[in-house]
């Protein structure tokens, strides 16, 4: 498949996610148009990188479906300049929507549990041109404490609640989105600090299936 092909399915994909609403915003949707999900998934899936799926990655783990990916980043509603946080970071292709979405003047953090997709997603941030987007290895639930605190959480893996360092880490006025429930489905939850108070909702009805966040 040619990039060119490639390009036009991108645009198909976003026209589709904004009729559909996932999209809701000029930056998120600039973001879309802008990063190269073929760069993220594994060689042999190219040709589906814009068909609107979950597909695996490797060590059981799959990269994001865009719809999924689309619907929580409207809900973070990270802007030009912010510092964020990922924790689950994958393939970094949410990353590097992530890093589109502040700009050269924000800073966009990955955390990932898994070595081998660490440092493939590395890779695929360097083929990006991501040059705002730093990966860390290691345990997300205990969030990044040596670069706190963040504006912008987003949790991309399921869990029973949010971990308690990743609210500790969380800027006044910062928000984090996570998908929150048991093991066979999750609805986002959006978390918002002020006054050093934490405030919990889940403002979708829909519900989702994401892979575990797991705990070490
Ligand atoms: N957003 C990514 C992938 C999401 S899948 C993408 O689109 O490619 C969720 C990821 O969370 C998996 O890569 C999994 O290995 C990782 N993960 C699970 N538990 C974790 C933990 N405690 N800390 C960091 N990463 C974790």
């Amino acid at each position: 498949m040619s990039s060119k092909d490639l390009e036009n399915k991108r645009i198909q994909l976003v026209h589709y996610l904004k009729k559909s609403d996932a999209i809701n915003s000029a930056l998120i949707e600039k973001a879309f148009l802008k990063v190269k999900r073929e760069l993220f998934m594994p060689s042999n899936l190219i040709e589906y990188a814009y068909s609107d799926n979950a597909f695996p990655i490797g060590f059981n783990q799959t990269i994001s479906q865009p719809y999924t990916i689309a619907v929580m980043l409207g809900l973070l509603n990270a802007r030009e300049g912010m510092k964020v946080l990922e924790v689950g970071s994958g393939s970094g292709y949410v990353c590097a929507l992530l890093s589109e979405i502040v700009g050269p003047k924000g800073k966009v953090y990955g955390i990932e549990l898994v070595e081998g997709l660490f440092e493939q997603a590395k890779e695929n941030l360097k083929l990006q041109g991501c040059n705002n987007a730093e990966l860390f290895f290691g345990d997300g639930t205990k969030g990044l404490s040596e670069r706190m605190p963040f504006e912008r959480i987003l949790v991309s893996a399921a869990c029973g609640f949010v971990p308690e360092p990743l609210i500790e880490q969380l800027s006044e006025g910062g928000r984090i989105v996570a998908p929150v429930g048991d093991h066979w489905s999750q609805q986002l939850q959006l978390a918002e600090k002020t006054e050093g108070k934490i405030s919990k909702s889940f403002p979708l009805p829909g519900y989702f299936v994401f892979v575990p966040l797991k705990r070490t």
